[in-house]
């Protein structure tokens, strides 16, 4: 389990990818990424 970056829940299914920015780790739920929901780094980048 994961916390996925966008909606902030627990998620099972996801995919993680390193940030462009800082390349720390960023999972996002299935749900999130079909959806294109935006995200936002702890660096502060933001995206989809
Ligand atoms: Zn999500
Ligand atoms: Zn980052």
């Amino acid at each position: 389990m994961k916390r996925c970056i966008s909606c902030g829940r627990m998620v099972t299914e996801f995919v993680e990818f390193p940030c462009p920015d800082c390349k720390e780790k960023i999972a996002r739920c299935n749900y999130c990424r079909e959806n294109k929901n935006a995200y936002k780094c702890k660096c502060g980048f933001e995206g989809p």
